[in-house]
């Protein structure tokens, strides 16, 4: 059992193509399956043609892993199906903006997924965590409740540069920024390239720089179909296996 955040704090740089898809293709090769959409903006839970202000998400949503650890399995099993077996989603919808706030004033702030994440655990083989496009809470949160985290990096330069910034965020939570290490068995397996356009200098230069800084687990080409695939509602390892972006998501995910 393992549980994997996709993290970075810049929007935009592929975190929730990443994690549908990895968790779509762990899925497809009969794995049990859970993603957690922890970003208010909701993009996975609609990415799963699934409406995040619909009434039935009112009860079981992401915003109740942070109320009570038993509602937690509830709001794993009572959720429409994501059409593929196997593979479940607790939605988001913006609420967790409110949530985050009541979380960052309380005790204990930084540990609340953690406690419902391990009662979950149980029941899946897999829970990848789509993180939020910030340095705060819930993604600390997400990152202390993690066996694993994958940085997914838009390989261009400015993307890199914010590498730094998370990749000091971890190093924290494993080692204690002074007090207390809220995570030290958070282990950092790599980047993931994303939306690597060959023909373009700059790209082939942030990728070589990229390399020097952690174990690159994959390189996923810019390509149009990832966008007409999630307008469909389904991941491009499911929709076009054969493709080059489906074929590279799928065999980062073998290596998980
Ligand atoms: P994040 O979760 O980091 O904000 P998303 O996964 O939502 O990023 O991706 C941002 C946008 O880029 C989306 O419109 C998505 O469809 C698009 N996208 C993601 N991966 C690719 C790719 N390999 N090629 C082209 N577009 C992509
Ligand atoms: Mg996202």
């Amino acid at each position: 059992m393992k549980v994997i955040a996709i993290a970075n704090q810049k929007g935009g740089v592929a975190k929730t193509t990443t994690t549908y898809n990895l968790a779509a293709a762990k899925a497809i090769s009969g794995k049990r399956v859970l993603m957690i959409d922890l970003d208010p903006q909701a993009s996975l839970t609609i990415s799963c043609g699934m409406n995040p202000d619909d009434e039935e998400f009112e009860k079981y949503n992401v915003c109740k892993l942070f109320e009570s650890k038993t509602l937690a399995v509830e709001c794993a099993f009572n959720v429409e199906n994501t059409g593929l077996d196997n593979l479940f989603i607790i939605p988001s919808n913006i609420d967790l903006a409110v949530t985050e706030t009541k979380l960052v004033v309380g005790r204990n702030s930084d540990v609340q997924l953690r406690k419902a994440v391990l009662t979950l655990k149980p029941y899946f083989d897999y829970i990848f965590i789509d993180c939020p496009p910030q340095l705060g809470t819930l993604l600390v949160n997400a990152l202390v409740a993690a066996d694993q985290v994958i940085i997914p990096v838009k390989t261009e330069y400015l993307a890199y540069r914010g590498l730094e910034a998370l990749m000091n965020t971890i190093k924290d939570i494993q080692s204690g920024d002074g007090d207390r290490s809220l995570n030290p068995d958070l282990e950092f397996i790599g980047i993931i390239a994303t939306m690597f356009k060959k023909k373009i200098n700059d790209n082939q230069d942030v990728l070589e720089m990229l390399k020097q800084k952690a174990p690159i687990l994959g390189i996923i080409k810019d390509a149009a179909d990832v966008n007409r695939t999630i307008a469909a509602g389904k991941p491009v390892v499911l929709a076009n296996k054969k493709t080059a972006t489906g074929r590279a998501y799928i065999n980062i995910a073998f290596e998980l």
